[in-house]
């Protein structure tokens, strides 16, 4: 029988740091050919763009696949499989697969679909990954910003469960073969270690809990954990819910977290002069206008490089990723999401002069 080709699931919410994961261990592949499968949605997109400039040789963008129709889970007929199948058919299939999910995505549908007829003799889930963000879960809110999880939740048209963050969240460590607590450098060691024990309790027998503060893992522990989680997928269930038929009837659908409380729009401008002077212009507006998450690239004045910029809250980090194609226009594009109200006029102006 032909060897099956690993796959790893990565889950966590918007902001925990799966994309600097994933970077990371891209960074590492060392010529071993890792096709990536990015569940994103809705105008947050742009990770995807991040992934594909990693300027990795044997990351080339035709191993970037992304799933932007909706949750992952809820499409796992119409897109996940289909996906997985157009990969496992090449003439070159890759030797280890990556499925970021959105983190709204339950993920143990999506390990069950592992069990499919004509995928489960080809494929097999090497593990699944589970990323948390260390300071949010310590606060008690799970994901850094509970607000862009909630955008992203009314982005997605297809999505068949509202399941609240901390039944998602408990989903997630359900059902993990590894831990990754990240941002562990904004906690004090003995929160730290309580947060760690608590999730070594609440997790299955046997499962890693790694603390990390930047998402450097080696590829090592990442990769090769020979899970077959989905043979085992009904041990890696919570009770607590079941997916049901959306309701369309908006009428009895408005909440504080229905899709009319958040906004997002993006913002394009040619070069940018000086990267400290804009980092901190970004920074202002965000904290004038109460903009809750702000990323995309910039083309900066005499750098060949694109600059990428990712912030939440006033924090801003920034780092060159790659070149600018020849093809591709040299230009500053910034997607900017808050609650609904913003004012986008002034947002522009600000972020355009
Ligand atoms: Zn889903």
């Amino acid at each position: 029988m032909a060897q099956k080709i690993p796959a790893t699931v990565v889950t966590g919410f918007l902001g925990s740091g799966k994309t600097t994961l994933i970077r990371n261990l891209l960074a590492q592949s060392n010529g071993k050919r890792i096709a990536l499968i990015i569940n994103e949605f809705g105008d947050l997109g742009v990770d995807g763009d991040i992934l594909k400039g990693c300027g990795d040789a044997a990351c080339t963008e035709e191993d970037v696949v992304e799933l932007s129709n909706g949750c992952i889970c809820c499409t796992v007929a119409d897109d996940f499989i289909p996906t997985l199948e157009k990969l496992l058919d090449r003439a070159d299939p890759p030797e280890h697969i990556v499925i970021e999910t959105s983190g709204l995505a339950l993920p143990q549908p999506l390990v069950r679909a592992f069990n499919w007829p004509d995928i489960r003799t080809r494929v097999t889930v090497d593990g699944v990954i589970t990323v948390v963000d260390g300071n949010a879960v310590h606060e008690g809110r799970f994901a850094h910003d509970p607000a862009a999880v909630d955008q992203q939740r009314a982005a997605d048209d297809s999505l068949d469960h509202e399941t609240p963050l901390s039944e998602l969240f408990a989903d997630q460590v359900t059902c993990a073969d590894m831990i990754i607590v990240n941002k562990t450098d904004l906690l004090d060691a003995a929160a730290a270690r309580d947060l760690t024990q608590d999730l070594v309790e609440r997790s299955r027998d046997g499962v890693h809990v790694v603390p990390t503060s930047h998402g450097a893992l080696p590829i090592s522990v990442l990769l090769g954990q020979n899970a077959g989680a989905e043979a085992d997928v009904d041990a890696r269930q919570e009770s607590h819910h079941h997916h049901h038929d959306h309701d369309h009837d908006h009428d009895h659908d408005h909440d504080e977290h229905g899709h009319d409380a958040f906004e997002s729009f993006v913002v394009t401008r040619a070069e940018v002069e000086d990267v400290a002077s804009f980092e901190a212009r970004l920074a202002d507006v965000i904290r004038a206008h109460d903009i809750l998450r702000l990323k995309g690239f910039a083309a900066v004045a005499g750098k060949p490089m694109r600059l990428t910029l990712q912030a939440v809250g006033p924090r801003v980090d920034s780092y060159f990723d790659r070149p600018f194609g020849g093809d591709e226009t040299r230009q500053t594009r910034l997607v900017v999401i808050g609650q609904r109200g913003l004012d986008q006029a002034e947002i522009t102006r600000a972020l355009a002069a």
